[in-house]
């Protein structure tokens, strides 16, 4: 191709019709990881039934990308705890936690896991969120599957907001 001047005062035009988009690199990363969560269930009792019917065909979880279980912590980016958890659980959920490929995130589900639920004792621990950070609660005892699915939604919405720069800065 021939190099032609272009007169002073003329823009040039291209013509490139489809062949390329622009976005922000935040974008482009946040889609891929709020479509493609790797959940990881920390279900310890009823509320975990509830989470079954979630990943089963009747709701399928995969129209949301997250149909990934894995109960590999390394191999998970997404713990979600539906049950009560006892202070003797506790330091195996944080290891867990801290075993988890960042960045991760969390989904308290039901009101066991997020405030202790009916059990007003000493053995349970009252919110997970004493032990490790929660991105997204769910109300109820037990959650309805819909409610699950709720709080997928609602994690995607906010991982779509978030900043990578932000993150290396912080370290989280
Ligand atoms: S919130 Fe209700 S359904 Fe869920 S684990 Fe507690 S008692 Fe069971």
């Amino acid at each position: 191709m021939t190099y032609k001047p272009v007169p002073a005062g003329v823009t040039p035009e291209i013509n490139l019709g489809d062949s390329f988009i622009t976005t922000r690199v935040d974008a482009v990363v946040n889609w891929g990881r709020r479509n493609s969560l790797w959940p990881f269930p920390f279900g310890t009792a009823c509320c975990a039934i509830e989470f079954m019917g979630v990943v089963s065909s009747m709701f399928d979880i995969s129209r949301f990308g997250a149909e990934l279980v894995r109960f590999s912590p390394r191999q998970a980016d997404l713990l979600i705890i539906a049950g009560t958890v006892t202070y003797k659980q506790a330091p195996v959920l944080r290891r867990i936690y801290e075993q988890m490929c960042e960045p991760r995130w969390v989904i308290s589900a039901g009101a066991c896991a997020t405030s202790g639920g009916f059990y007003d004792c000493y053995c349970t621990v009252p919110g997970i969120d004493e032990i490790i950070p929660v991105d997204v609660y769910i109300a109820g005892c037990p959650p309805r599957p819909e409610a699950f699915l709720e709080a997928v939604v609602q994690l995607q919405d906010k991982i779509a907001q978030e900043s990578i720069k932000e993150q290396r800065t912080v370290g989280v």
